[in-house]
Formats: structure tokens, sequence, C-alpha cells
């Protein structure tokens, strides 16, 4: 059991609205469940394991974890949202793509020509699960705006001379995850990305 040994008030000799900033900074930090009795120590310990500069990415899930793929319920909302934010699926990066309710299932005929993107000269990395085969439409993530919809994502120079671009996770440039051939139009392979 633990108890508060000498007995001072928490907050009683806290210097003046230091307590108050720590608390908001707490707060922004979504650190909700703090026990009472918290010392100004143990808050600032908490605050920096919950910096995103000083603790690695929470882990991601891979789309084989969800029972109905893309159109599970955990995966979407009822305007096909995607409902948990996209990261990439890389272990120990983890870095976020996209933020939850900014990408779309769409078939990838819907995109018109779908390139290739695990390629003779230049294979996918191995991380990364084979495209489908040519001509089969599968459902994918459909975003659209400009490059500012994106948390964090590199897109490749136009490879085809067509505006084809390639994105990679921002961070560690694992990829491609997907692509975008046509202004403000992106595409992102659903088990080439993680979620959180
Ligand atoms: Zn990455």
């Amino acid at each position: 059991m633990a108890t508060d040994t000498n007995g001072a008030p928490n907050d009683a000799e806290a210097p003046a609205g230091g307590s108050t900033e720590i608390a908001a900074a707490a707060a922004r930090e979504g650190i909700s469940a703090l026990p009472a009795g918290t010392t100004h120590a143990q808050l600032f310990a908490a605050l920096q394991a919950s910096s995103s500069s000083s603790r690695p990415a929470p882990a991601c899930r891979l789309l084989s974890t969800f029972p109905a793929g893309i159109r599970d319920n955990g995966l979407i909302d009822g305007d096909t949202k995607n409902k948990m934010r996209i990261c990439c699926l890389r272990e120990g990066c983890g870095s976020l793509v996209l933020l939850e309710g900014i990408a779309a299932v769409k078939t990838s005929a819907e995109a018109g020509t779908t390139p290739r993107l695990d390629l003779p000269d230049k294979p996918s990395h191995t991380l990364l699960p084979p495209q489908a085969p040519e001509g089969v439409s599968e459902d994918m993530w459909h975003a659209q705006g400009n490059a500012m919809i994106f948390e964090n994502v590199s897109f490749t120079k136009a490879v085809d001379g067509k505006g084809l671009k390639y994105l990679a996770c921002g961070e560690c440039e694992l990829g491609p995850i997907g692509w975008t051939t046509v202004e403000q139009q992106y595409w992102i392979v659903p088990n080439r990305v993680g979620y959180r």
C-alpha cells in the first residue's frame, strides 16, 4: 500500500503556476489516470516517457490481424473512412502516415491505371507483401487533397513522365506503400501499411 510518508500536501510548496503547467501538459499528452498523490517528479517522468521524441512509436497492427481485412469494422467507419491511424509497418519505425478519417476505401479499378510497384530492377522492400497481380482489382485507401493531408510521407520524383510518383514512409523510406498519378489523388496499398 503506497502512502505519503512525509504527509505534506502535494501542491503546497509548488512554485506558482508550476503544477498547473505540468498538469496542462499532461492533459495535452493524454495522461489522465495518474494516481492521487503523484509527485511532480513522477509526473515529469510520465511526460518524458510519453513525449514522441523520446519513446519508440507504438506498434502498428498489420492488415492481416483484422478478420475482415480493410472492410473490418475496426478499420472503417460508416463512410468507409479509415477509423485508425495509418502508419509505417516497419517494427521500430511506425511513423505516422495519415490520421484517422482522411482516406476512404476504393477499388484499384477506380484508380484507372494501377502502376506496378514491384519492378524487376527495383523490387519492393522484403517487409512489404507482393502487389496483387496485374488486372486484379483490390481495395485501396484513397486520399485526396494537397500533400499537407499526410503526417509524414515521402514521394519519389515523377518516374514515367506521366506524373507517377511512389509513396514511402517519410521516416525510414519503406516503400512503395502507394502512388499518385493525378495531382492531389493518392492511393495507398492497405497491406503495405500498419494501423494504430
Ligand atoms: Zn518507416
